[in-house]
């Protein structure tokens, strides 16, 4: 233990700081700690490690090391604040006789603050997330020779491990499971069974129940609520509450402000991690282009740790920059989730030059082997038999399925599609994505990635229409494929007219969307109204609510969309241009849908393998105010085509704008205005 000299809150590194600065009193923390020390002294004899002046948390003795027999593993503090401690820790551990162990690197290891002893298990339980970080964790296991099971923390304000777990005498274990990720919980149920788990509630938390001193049947702690001393005193356990709120001030209690000095070595043990770890590359306009932040956002988001090896800094806004990242998870297939994100973003794995991908077979009809490897909409390769193969049909959230033989083929499959035996890519290893990097100086990306840069305001609606626009007319000039995707919004909003008009003139190649789009565009060709509303005049008709049900009711006498313009009863709108320039269209059902008209596509794989077909070779997508039907396409395009999304929701417009390619821009506004303004662009 280290006595509070000049302990007090003198800056903030974690929550419980925030607000406390100098307002710790000297006095009570002194008779706190004091009565804290004598309640132990009667079970245990009290080494001293000397206070020293600015390093007010070296009372907080648990986080200098982690010892176990006469082994000293020396921490070394996240904070710079603390790191003036690790001195004075090590030169104790030398005086006492310890073996003073460093771990390799320069990697943040907080001591017994995230790692404990539960002998009864032979294992260590070490915490990351906050402060130790994952890359400590192998090396501990083999400087120990222990089990090293990592656990990851997802609440600051229980930034170390001891702060919300702690192993007890006859293999019982005192946690707060809010404080962990689902993974870690599903880890400790795994380990300790239900019987010997004792789980603690909020409040119990917020007075660090879980952080104790356990001496044989004995828990030395601040403070228990009733029930849970209770449960503790059915365990066998008799608590003993001392008052520490001064030391709560600075997020710490009465384990961490002891350092166990008898750690032993449980029998038979021999040191193993689940924790892996991948080498990885990424090349491109890494500042500009924000890829490196983003490559280091999906490592820390998906629970890893990364160090960077090298990084070379492309001096000029062209040159390109290089960084070559150690990635590290806490378990085989979280490596895998963070690689394959990394491939999505261009990474390469140092070794996937060597390796082939690792294929097997389906297990059965629709359904994937553990550990697939989900697709991405950027053009991919797999290597198979020590070559290269692009993968066809690119798409989001499919598997990748390798045909091998003298000349291997691979393609993005839905699970639905899958059959018994199908090769399936699984893990990580052996692909390579290429990842659009915006080149600034790249001629015609360069004219329409200046909107990619995400979501336009109001300011810019006018010059992301003319880019739109001119865009729109390049594509017909050169016979490309414009696919519209539209919600009835764009029939409330008087859009109708307009998209009918870029139907007629060759702007749209295909049509998608559901049966809202259509009722109300029939609606308003047969009655003049769109639910009901009088558009023209902005003002409900008699009996209009019943109008949207008449429209679809005369189409369903027809037989149909085609049939009704054939026999000449539907004579305007956008279905009528559809059927007149013979531009396919495809509805999809919901179960919204009224009717539905017979057109309407109730069977959903069915109508998802049409707007496959559909999407399919198209150039250029315009998403039209249908949140449900524009993310539905979203998903089943690749890179590479270009995506306008118009929408009045800024949420809707950033998910479908965000799909970290720069042919996607969004544009919220009114879908009416937008397609006005459109149409004046282009001068029709
Ligand atoms: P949705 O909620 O998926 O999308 C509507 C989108 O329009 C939203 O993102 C919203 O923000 C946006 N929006 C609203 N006002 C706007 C404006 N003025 N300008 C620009 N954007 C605007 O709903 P959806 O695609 O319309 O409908 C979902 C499903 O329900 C579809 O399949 C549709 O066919 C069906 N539906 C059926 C009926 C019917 O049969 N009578 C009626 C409505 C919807």
């Amino acid at each position: 233990m280290c006595a509070p000299a000049f302990y007090g809150v003198e800056y903030v590194i974690n929550p419980w700081m925030a607000g406390n600065i100098h307002r710790v009193s000297h006095e009570n923390a002194l008779a706190q700690w004091e009565q804290f020390r004598q309640r132990l002294a009667e079970f245990v004899d009290i080494e001293f490690l000397d206070p020293a002046p600015g390093l007010p948390d070296m009372v907080f003795t648990a986080n200098g090391g982690l010892l176990l027999e006469k082994k000293a593993v020396l921490s070394r503090f996240l904070y710079r604040e603390r790191q003036g401690e690790r001195d004075h820790f090590r030169r104790w551990f030398k005086r006492a006789g310890y073996e003073v162990a460093d771990l390799p690197g320069d990697i943040p290891f907080e001591g017994e603050g995230d790692a404990l002893l539960d002998p009864e298990r032979g294992l260590l339980w070490v915490g990351y997330g906050m402060r130790t970080d994952l890359g400590v964790h192998p090396a501990l296991a083999e400087a120990l020779n222990l089990r090293v099971v990592s656990l990851r923390l997802a609440d600051e304000r229980f930034y170390h491990l001891d702060t919300c777990l702690c192993p007890l005498t006859g293999g019982w274990l005192l946690y707060y499971p809010r404080a962990f990720d689902a993974d870690s919980i599903l880890q400790i149920e795994q380990i300790v069974p239900c019987e010997k788990r004792i789980a603690i509630g909020d409040s119990d938390a917020a007075a660090f129940a879980c952080n104790v001193v356990n001496i044989g049947r004995h828990v030395v702690m601040n403070h228990a609520s009733p029930e849970l001393k209770t449960v503790l005193g059915h365990a066998g356990f008799k608590v003993i509450e001392t008052p520490l709120d001064e030391f709560l001030k600075a997020g710490g209690a009465a384990k961490c402000l002891v350092l166990h000095l008898d750690n032993h070595a449980p029998p038979k043990s021999v040191a193993s991690t689940t924790v892996r770890e991948s080498v990885i590359t990424i090349e491109g306009h890494l500042l500009h282009a924000g890829l490196l932040e983003k490559a280091v956002d999906t490592v820390i988001e998906k629970g890893g740790s990364f160090q960077v090896m090298h990084f070379d800094l492309g001096k000029q806004q062209s040159s390109v920059s290089r960084a070559e990242m150690r990635v590290v998870a806490a378990s085989e297939s979280r490596l895998n989730s963070i690689l394959s994100h990394l491939l999505a973003l261009g990474a390469k794995r140092v070794s996937a030059h060597e390796i082939d991908a690792t294929l097997l077979p389906a297990p059965a009809d629709g359904v994937a082997p553990e550990d697939f490897y989900a697709s991405t909409i950027y053009p991919t390769e797999v290597r198979v038999a020590g070559a290269w193969v692009p993968v066809a049909n690119q798409r989001m959230d499919g598997v990748v399925v390798v045909e091998p033989g003298i000349k291997p083929a691979a393609r993005c499959a839905l699970f639905r599609t899958l059959r018994k035996g199908d090769l399936v890519v699984t893990g990580a290893g052996g692909l390579r994505t290429r990842a659009k990097s915006p080149k600034p100086d790249s001629g015609a990306d360069h004219e329409f990635s200046f909107m990619g840069a995400g979501v336009s305001s109001e300011r810019r609606v006018d010059l992301v229409v003319e880019r739109i626009a001119w865009e729109m007319r390049r594509w017909r000039e050169q016979k490309g494929k414009i696919v519209v995707v539209a919600g009835p919004v764009v029939i409330h909003t008087g859009g109708g007219e307009h998209l009918a008009r870029l139907i007629r003139d060759g702007y749209v190649q295909a049509l998608l969307g559901g049966n809202a789009i259509a009722v109300h565009d029939i609606e308003q060709a047969l009655l003049g109204t769109s639910l009901g509303v009088d558009l023209i005049r902005g003002a409900p008709v008699d009996h209009g609510h019943r109008h949207h049900l008449a429209a679809i009711n005369t189409i369903r006498r027809c037989g149909g969309i085609r049939q009704a313009v054939e026999q000449g009863i539907l004579t305007r709108g956008v279905f009528f241009e559809c059927v007149r320039a013979g531009v396919p269209f495809s509805l999809a059902g919901s179960i919204r849908d009224d009717g539905p008209l017979p057109d309407t596509q109730m069977d959903l794989i069915k109508a998802q393998d049409d707007y496959t077909r559909l999407v399919r070779g198209a150039d250029m997508i315009l998403m039209l105010s249908s949140m449900l039907h524009s993310i539905g396409v979203g998903n089943m395009t690749p890179a590479g085509v270009r995506l306008a999304c118009i929408d009045i929701n800024p949420a809707v417009v950033t998910k479908l704008a965000d799909r970290g390619s720069l042919e996607s821009v969004g544009v919220v506004t009114d879908v009416g205005l937008f397609l006005s303004l459109l149409l004046q662009r282009l001068a029709l």
